[in-house]
């Protein structure tokens, strides 16, 4: 019983890729509903009595369906959200929307005293800001002065840069999701302008809270905003030289690698702008977006 939720993830999750990869599901509509709806069910541990008779449902024939429904049904498949993969602490309960379950995490966050000597220096935590349904989520390493400021990630010249490059993808910067790994500021030296990288240690003990954000929005597509994110979230070392332009997998939910929005700032090249934007058409591409031919040919030298 108890490896029969990883055996369902499974399955959801390869029926999941086949229709994303444009394999045609000959499953009947009933059989894809059943399923998609028992991933919403908690696990039932074993019972130690007879259930009571009204609980015991008998087996249901399965409606006859229009030919329509099938393919709506395998639509579906490929529309939902990833499974959640996640087993570590919740500050969220399982059950309400998640909008709901993201305010209810919130409070928690915001308290957060797990780093005596980030708490000492930020000015609040940042959780993360967007639409708890987005279909895109981008994460960046952690926030800087402006973020500590402000109380949300991406807020400065970097962050006007991703919603430019959010906008310029057929998004508001509303419709996606932001957040960082390190929830709070990285301390600085007394008198010392400038940010500082997040610590390994810093990104782990936050990295719950992450998680959790994510295993409540599911988005189909994960970003990582520059190689320190891309550590935090997978470990690895890699350069973004060799990290960017192609998929790597977070606990589950496809993960592009792209360059953070203040490398771009520093070095303006058409070319690295080009890059970043290959990923971005990457992302377009994979969540099934339109992408005009002016999309296509941005940054591409003349
Ligand atoms: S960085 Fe994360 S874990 Fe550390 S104090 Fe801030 S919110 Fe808590």
């Amino acid at each position: 019983m108890s490896e029969f939720p990883n055996a369902l993830d499974l399955v959801y999750s390869t029926l999941r890729e086949l229709r994303e990869q444009g394999v045609e599901l000959r499953a009947s509509a009933d059989a894809l509903e059943r399923l998609a709806n028992t991933r919403t069910v908690a696990p039932v541990s074993t019972p130690t009595a007879a259930p009571p008779a009204a609980a015991v449902a008998a087996p249901v024939a399965p409606t006859p369906k229009p030919a329509s429904e099938p393919v709506k049904a395998a639509a579906r498949v490929s529309e939902t959200a990833p499974v959640s993969h996640y087993d570590g602490p919740r500050m969220a309960p399982l059950e309400g929307s998640k909008a709901e379950r993201l305010a209810a995490m919130r409070g928690p966050v915001l308290a957060c005293t797990k780093c005596p000597h980030l708490v000492k220096s930020r000015t609040q935590v940042v959780f993360g800001v967007g639409n708890p349904e987005a279909e895109l989520m981008f994460v960046g390493e952690a926030p800087g002065e402006d973020e500590d400021r402000q109380g949300e990630p991406f807020v400065g010249k970097a962050g006007q840069l991703l919603t430019k490059i959010i906008e310029t993808m057929g998004f508001a910067r509303g419709d996606v999701y932001i957040a960082n790994v390190l929830k709070c500021r990285p301390d600085m030296p007394p008198g010392m302008p400038g940010n500082r990288k997040p610590k390994v240690e810093e990104m782990q003990t936050c990295l719950p809270y992450l998680r959790e954000q994510i295993d409540i929005i599911r988005p189909r597509l994960l970003v990582a905003l520059g190689a320190t994110a891309m550590e935090g979230l997978t470990g690895s070392t890699d350069s973004m030289s060799r990290l960017r332009g192609r998929w790597h997998d977070f606990h589950g939910t496809p993960l592009m690698a792209t360059y953070h929005p203040a490398y771009l700032l520093r070095n303006q090249s058409l070319s690295e702008k080009r890059k970043v934007w290959e990923d971005m058409l990457m992302v377009l591409e994979r969540l099934g977006k339109m992408i005009s031919e002016k999309q296509r040919n941005y940054f591409l030298s003349k």
